[in-house]
Formats: structure tokens, C-alpha cells, sequence
């Protein structure tokens, strides 16, 4: 069966009330000739998130904005996993800052439970932030993307940039926390940007593609960030895929474009690159291969 796509033109919903949110995936949509409007706009009302998992909760979101607006929509869940709470807060992250998200009330909590499990002690707990997208038809149909970005926590908190668990959270590779970051550092590696990056790869490539937008390549520094923050091998995998697009579109702008000069390439990046012996492998193996391509 054909997958379905976004026709170029539509106008989606983004199924979102807080206009932070609306204005994010606006500016990634529009330069792809779509359209993007509120949920709020249209008076539709904020579903309750009643799911246990962030897909279900993102396609409860999705499917009842599309439903009332006859547009397709997309919605997004997002939230803090702590590999030694079991998850936790997980899909409760916003409920754990109370009625008045008091997220300096959210951090305390999450460091008395790991206080109690004498999780502070040696290596910093590890956790992960997850994002996941929907985009869903109002025939029903939907697509799920997901995005997560991995580190460990910290306490005290640092920093007063971002939001939420911001503070606490340091990325593997980096030495501040999200909130101590530059929000354009954060932009560049979170959870938000890979799952937009893979709905924009399922969803909105097709368009550039089909010549309906002039082909541009990808952008560099989304490549040179990803060879330096992914952490898994699905994350590998996807990586290597856009490096391959980048060179069909982009090839011109490769040091290297044939097989022979670009395993020279590879070979003087592996001889020369210093690799920290905490980095993940399927990092290290990035990092090489985006050095080799510029
Ligand atoms: P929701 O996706 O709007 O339901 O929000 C989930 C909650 O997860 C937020 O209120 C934050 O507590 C947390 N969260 C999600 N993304 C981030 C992030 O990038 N930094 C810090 N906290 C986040």
C-alpha cells in the first residue's frame, strides 16, 4: 500500500496549546511550503492525556486534533527517563512540578527517590530525555517519530537557560547541563530536534525531492551535531543515511565524493582523530565519518 504523505501546500494542525511549541514547528514546516495552524486557533479542546506511553499519548493528541479539524495534525509528547526510577517521571515529568509547574519542586523529587535508592553514589545516574511525534489523517491513519537525547544527572541544578528538567540533565559528551547550555547548543542535539529531524526525513523531504522546493542539501551543522551527540546504533544508522543524502544533493561540498579519496579520507580521520575513551562506539564511528566527507 502507498505510504501516505503530506501534499505539498497543506496546512497542518499542530496540536499544541502552548505557542512556544506552535511557533517550533511552524518555523521547521514553513520553508517546506506547508502551513501551520493552532489547535488553539480553531477552538479545539486540549484532550486529556490519559495513555500510559508517550506514542499513545502523542497519537490521542494528533488524532482528536485531526478529527475536529478535518487537517492533518501533529501532536508531540515529551519527557525526562531516569534508568534507576524505572523510567520515572517519564509521561508524568510536567505532573511531577505540581498545579504550579514548579519544576525546582520536580527536581527535588527526583533526587529524593534516587537519594533513597543511594543512587548518588559513584557513577552520576544515567536518563534520558524522549521526544515523540505524531502525525496522523483524520481517516485515522498516523505515524509515530522519535527522538531521545541520552546523559546523566546532577545535583545541585546548574544553569538558568531552558526549561523543565534543563537543569539537571548533562548530555553525554558535554560537560554543562542543558540549562548551563547555549539554547542553540541544546537546540542542535535535543530529544525535540531528532524526532522533528525524522519526521522531516519521512514527511517533508518527499517535497524537496519532487523539485517542489529547491533541492539545498542538509545542513551541515545538523550533521557535524549529530556525528558528535548520537549515541546509539539506530542513531548510527540514520546518520549514515543522511550522509548519503548529503552527498546526492550536496556532493559538491565533500572533500572526498569517490570511494578511493574518501577511504584516504577516513584513514588520515581515524590516524588523526583523538577519541575520549568514555565516547560511544557508534559515536566514535560517526565522528570519522563525517570528518572523512569535509
Ligand atoms: P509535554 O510534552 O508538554 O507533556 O511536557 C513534558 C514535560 O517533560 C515538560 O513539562 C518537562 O518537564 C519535561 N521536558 C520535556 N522536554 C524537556 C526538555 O527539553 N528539557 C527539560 N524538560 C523537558
Amino acid at each position: 500500500m502507498e505510504r501516505k504523505q503530506l501534499a505539498p501546500g497543506s496546512r497542518l494542525v499542530v496540536a499544541s496549546h502552548n505557542p512556544g511549541k506552535v511557533w517550533e514547528i511552524k518555523e521547521l514546516i514553513v520553508p517546506y511550503g506547508f502551513d501551520a495552524v493552532s489547535a488553539g486557533n480553531l477552538d479545539l479542546a486540549e484532550p486529556e492525556e490519559t495513555e500510559p506511553t508517550f506514542e499513545g499519548n502523542a497519537r490521542l493528541k494528533a488524532l482528536a486534533a485531526a478529527n475536529g479539524s478535518g487537517l492533518p495534525a501533529l501532536a508531540d509528547d515529551s519527557g525526562l527517563e531516569i534508568d534507576a526510577l524505572g523510567g520515572a517521571p517519564g509521561i508524568y515529568s510536567a505532573r511531577w512540578a505540581g498545579p504550579g509547574k514548579d519544576f525546582g519542586l520536580a527536581m527535588q523529587l527526583v533526587h529524593d527517590a534516587l537519594a533513597e535508592k543511594g543512587a548518588w553514589e559513584g557513577l552520576p545516574p544515567r536518563a534520558n530525555f524522549i521526544s515523540v511525534l505524531c502525525l496522523a489523517w483524520p481517516t485515522g491513519e498516523h505515524r509515530l517519530f522519535e527522538g531521545r537525547v541520552y546523559g546523566t544527572l546532577r545535583w545541585p541544578p546548574r544553569g538558568g537557560n531552558g526549561f523543565g528538567y534543563d537543569p539537571i540533565f548533562v548530555p553525554d559528551g558535554e560537560t554543562q547541563t542543558f540549562g548551563e547550555m547555549e539554547p542553540s547548543a541544546k537546540y542542535a542535539i535535543s530529544h525535540r530536534t531528532r524526532a522533528f529531524e525524522a519526521f522531516k526525513r519521512d514527511c517533508l523531504e518527499h517535497v524537496k525531492r519532487d523539485g517542489t522546493v529547491a533541492k539545498t542539501g542538509l545542513e551541515v551543522e545538523a550533521l557535524d551535531a549529530a556525528a558528535r551527540n548520537l549515541s546509539t546504533q539506530a542513531e548510527l544508522a540514520r546518520f549514515i543515511e543522511s550522509l548519503r543524502d548529503d552527498l546526492s544533493h550536496n556532493g559538491t561540498a565533500w572533500k572526498a565524493s569517490d570511494l578511493a579519496a574518501f577511504l584516504r579520507s577516513l584513514e588520515q580521520a581515524a590516524a588523526a582523530t583523538d577519541v575520549p575513551d568514555a565516547e560511544p562506539r557508534w559515536r566514535t564511528l560517526a565522528r570519522l565519518l563525517f570528518a572523512a566527507s569535509r
